[in-house]
């Protein structure tokens, strides 16, 4: 039950109110009018499935954190896959449509985004398996090194798998686990450390952690760490290489436009790659898994990450997805994702009276991913009549309106309409 709606979810009617300002200084719609204009990736918006701007019936879709939108490309390559590779190749294209290698091929393209140099990254299998194979695998590193470390630190406010998955993972390799604010885990890192997992974007708050400030910091107490990319991958420059991070898991559904439950990425750092144990040692990483042999023999490279059978289908339809960032510089990418969420915010101040939404989201940019998060009284009824008006974001329990911003087909249009939509509804409220 919401504190604004206290009936319960309420109806609303349509709209009635002015039209967004057409003039006088300052208009936030002409604004974001030039905004788009002068945009270097106004351009991209095409290659997706997306409502053309400024189509008042159209949706506005600020979701692509939780799903990316569809790229173009995606359907006709996958009825090609499909019909060609697998209707008429069959077992053929194993080899002669690459499928044996796509893990690695999907996974140096992801690879670009992230900073990481080719060899480090494969495709496949979820974020929440990828989890499990990078602490299983820097909790055996860490030992090998340093048998008395037993702790596995975790993000506090990590998204939920990462805990559940961090804990088993201890309990299998007689870890503890201790829970301690992202910002914290530099300073709790200690002799007993063996690995910290953290988000880099915390995906209630879109707050951006110091990814290479706290690696340094592990490093510095003998640690090791895991990084959780599901909310900065495709939304700002990651530089894992230039960070000397360990190993790291991304989503390619969300900022990747992948798809749904498309395969997620594992990196682990080249020099690494000789020692990575991992806990799932399936025949797709030994080193001639056509040996057949009874005995494990541990295939070199970002190979050792794979588990089975390459899930081809969603693989090469997140390797379609991914020919929208061809030609792309991730730094103008952030850059914009940083004008977005400002403008957001700016657009919200303005539409939307003061004291009914706070934000939760970091001011500074150092601290800002390419998400908006409000915290609202209602906010599970606000945001069903956000989408109700086309304005789609998400809402997490118990109070937190989420926007995020995917700077490849995110307009300033859409942004600009979307503050005013929920100054609507806020102001509004339920209509009996
Ligand atoms: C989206 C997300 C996941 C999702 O994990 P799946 O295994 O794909 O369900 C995990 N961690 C974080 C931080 C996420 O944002």
């Amino acid at each position: 039950m919401s504190d604004v709606f206290p009936g319960g979810v309420p109806e609303f009617a349509p709209w009635a109110g002015p039209e967004p300002e057409t003039g006088g200084p300052p208009c936030l719609a002409a604004e974001a009018a030039a905004l788009d204009a002068a945009d270097p990736l106004r351009d991209r918006r095409e290659a997706f499935v997306v409502d053309a701007p400024g189509d008042p019936e159209g949706v506005v879709y600020l979701d692509g954190n939780s799903l990316g939108a569809l790229p173009r490309g995606v359907a006709g390559r996958l009825a090609a896959v499909v019909e060609e590779e697998w209707g008429r190749l069959r077992i053929r294209s194993w080899t002669e449509s690459g499928w044996w290698t796509a893990p690695e091929r999907v996974g140096d393209r992801v690879g670009r985004l992230l900073g990481a140099a080719p060899g480090q990254v494969v495709a496949g299998d979820s974020t929440s398996v990828n989890v499990f194979k990078a602490v299983v695998g820097a909790v055996r590193l860490a030992r090998a090194a340093a048998p008395g470390r037993d702790e596995v630190l975790v993000d506090a406010a990590t998204f939920p798998t990462d805990g559940y998955i961090a804990a088993s993972a201890a309990r299998l390799t007689g870890c503890t686990v201790r829970a301690v604010p992202a910002t914290d885990v530099a300073e709790a890192a200690g002799p007993r450390t063996a690995v910290a997992l953290v988000n880099h974007v915390d995906y209630r708050t879109g707050r951006l952690h110091d990814l290479p400030g706290i690696t340094g910091a592990l490093h510095a107490a003998g640690a090791r760490t895991v990084w959780d990319l599901c909310h900065s991958a495709g939304a700002l420059p990651v530089g894992l290489d230039a960070s000397g991070a360990d190993f790291a898991v991304a989503c390619t559904y969300k900022y990747l436009n992948g798809g749904p439950g498309a395969p997620a990425c594992l990196y682990v750092r080249r020099e690494l790659q000789p020692r990575f144990d991992s806990p799932l040692p399936g025949w797709n990483s030994h080193a001639d898994p056509f040996g057949m042999d009874p005995a494990y023999t541990p295939a070199d490279g970002a190979v050792r990450g794979r588990v089975g059978t390459p899930e081809i289908l969603s693989l090469l339809a997140l390797d379609a997805a991914l020919d929208v960032w061809d030609g792309v510089d991730l730094g103008v990418v952030r850059a914009k994702s940083l004008d977005l969420t400002d403008f957001f915010l700016r657009c919200v101040e303005r539409y939307v009276p003061a004291g009914r939404t706070e934000c939760v989201t970091p001011l500074p940019h150092e601290e800002r991913g390419s998400q908006v998060s409000l915290r609202c009284a209602g906010a599970g009824d606000v945001m069903a009549e956000l989408v109700r008006r086309g304005v789609v974001g998400d809402f997490r329990r118990p109070d937190v309106l989420r926007f995020g911003f995917a700077p490849l087909y995110t307009s300033f249009a859409d942004t600009e309409r979307a503050a005013r939509v929920l100054g609507e509804v806020v102001t509004s409220g339920p209509v009996r």
